[in-house]
């Protein structure tokens, strides 16, 4: 099959898209599509043989199965995607999140066959992938990083518990290629210490090939919050203030917002300030967020996730921007069409990650939807794929859809959101709304600026009473 680039010059190519293939599933599968159909731009769905009932699917202008429903097969199959860019004379591909979205290799080996790989460059991907070059860019940069070793922690005992002791107890050890709050562990005195560096490196061997690992100071408090970032390939970058990410199970998101309850006009300029600063110095391109743990006043950066994600929605409503439309206005060679000054926030936006688990043991739990009903009025916004009649298959993420909402102020985008949860109906399979009811019914969470440990120590309180 001739490659792309063989029939047309590069340079030219590398602007124009019409046509693009979103390499992933689900309700972001949905949400690029409607993206590129607002724009006018063509579709080409991939599936595999789990998910030719995909709601976008059935919706694209074409559709390719890739596959089986092994995503090692099918939605990580390198080959296979860049064949449907050739098949299809496609222009670029959307890797949407999780998937082959932070994978260096694929946006090199889409660029190299002639297509545009909507974010950014492989190096810079490749670069900040790595959660040791990407802390030590930061702190080039200015941005406040977690104290902890400075790079990568050897296999000399000695050091290694001296250094801990320096961090001072408690610590973390994390394995420089983790991800999805996987490869991390906790320390809590120096007798674990050694145990901990070594099943971590096992670990990180098995899970992410790189048996690379660092030592963080353990912050005991912290709020997750991020910050989101939006740059063009000509050095033009702005920022749209941060999401408060604290409400976790596992480390895994569940509840997300924007803006961070409590958070300054001037802290947001401030750190805002140096994310863009570090972008610049990056020459970072597309979106982007910076996470920082926030403790005592203070930020500590941990990552940053160069690709778009799930909480995108908040940002959205606040700001009143299409972020997925920028990132393709991006890929397009275009510059920014705002400058920092024309950001502004208004109101308060909120999310809730509806998941197919069993509410109370947090057991994944797919099957056929019997009934759908979704919610909806003024400042709800519901981004999902399912229907009556749609089967949640086992192989994937839990996750079935968003629910956003947005209102004046939190207080009014929380009863919002309570209105569109007991509007929702999904009947069939288990969902985890009753929990999302739950934790908005919380008092500690309508104060607001809860840690990122409230929602464990809550569940593990009411499993004992
Ligand atoms: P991943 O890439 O797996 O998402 P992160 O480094 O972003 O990993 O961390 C995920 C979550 O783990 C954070 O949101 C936070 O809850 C917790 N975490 C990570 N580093 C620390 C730390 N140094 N101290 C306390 N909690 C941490």
């Amino acid at each position: 099959m001739a490659s792309k680039s063989k029939d047309q010059p590069k340079q030219k190519s590398k602007k124009t898209i019409k046509k693009v293939v979103i390499a992933n599933r689900g309700e972001i599968a949905l949400r690029v599509l409607r993206a590129c159909k607002e724009m006018g731009l063509k579709t080409v769905a991939v599936y595999s043989t789990a998910d030719r009932d995909l709601k976008h699917v059935l919706l694209a202008d074409e559709a390719v199965c890739i596959g089986p429903a092994a995503s090692t097969d099918s939605y990580l199959n390198i080959p296979a995607i860049i064949s449907v860019l050739e098949i299809t004379d496609a222009d670029a591909v959307h890797p949407g999140y999780g998937f082959l979205s932070e994978r260096a290799d694929f946006a090199e080996q889409v660029e190299s066959s002639g297509f545009i790989f909507i974010g950014p460059k492989p190096e810079t991907i490749k670069l900040l992938g790595d959660k040791i070059s990407a802390k030590k860019c930061m702190q080039a940069a200015g941005v406040p990083i977690v104290p902890g070793s400075d790079g990568p922690i050897g296999m000399d005992d000695k050091e290694n518990q001296k250094l801990a002791k320096t961090v001072g107890y408690p610590i973390m050890i994390k394995a420089s290629g983790g991800g999805g709050g996987r490869g991390m562990r906790v320390v809590h005195n120096e007798a674990a210490l050694l145990n901990a560096i070594s099943m971590t490196r096992k670990e990180a061997k098995a899970a992410f090939g790189n048996d690379t690992i660092y030592m963080e100071k353990f912050l005991e408090n912290p709020r997750h919050i991020e910050f989101q970032i939006l740059a063009d390939e000509h050095g033009n970058v702005i920022h749209l203030g941060e999401r408060d990410c604290s409400i976790q199970r596992r480390h895994q998101k569940i509840i997300e917002e924007a803006p961070a309850v409590g958070i300054t006009d001037k802290q947001r300029k401030r750190i805002g300030e140096k994310c863009v600063k570090a972008c610049k110095q990056l020459g970072y391109r597309g979106v982007g967020t910076f996470e920082f743990l926030y403790q005592d006043g203070e930020f500590y950066f941990i990552e940053i996730n160069t690709r778009l994600q799930v909480e995108h929605p908040v940002t959205e409503f606040i700001t009143g921007l299409d972020l997925v439309k920028a990132q393709i206005q991006i890929a397009m060679g275009e510059p920014l069409k705002i400058n920092q000054d024309d950001v502004k926030f208004r109101g308060h936006a909120i999310e809730c990650r509806i998941n197919a688990e069993d509410p109370q043991n947090f057991t994944p739990c797919p099957g056929v939807i019997k009934d759908y009903h979704a919610p909806g009025g003024l400042g709800v916004r519901v981004d999902s794929h399912i229907y009556a009649g749609y089967k949640v298959p086992p192989q994937y993420d839990s996750m079935i859809g968003k629910i956003i909402t947005h209102a004046e102020d939190r207080e009014h985008a929380i009863a919002r959101m309570r209105t569109a949860l007991d509007e929702t109906i999904i009947t069939g399979i288990k969902t985890n709304i009753p929990l999302h009811k739950k934790i908005l019914d919380a008092g500690k969470f309508q104060l607001g600026g809860v840690s990122i440990h409230y929602l464990e120590k809550k569940l593990k309180e009411e499993a004992r009473s």
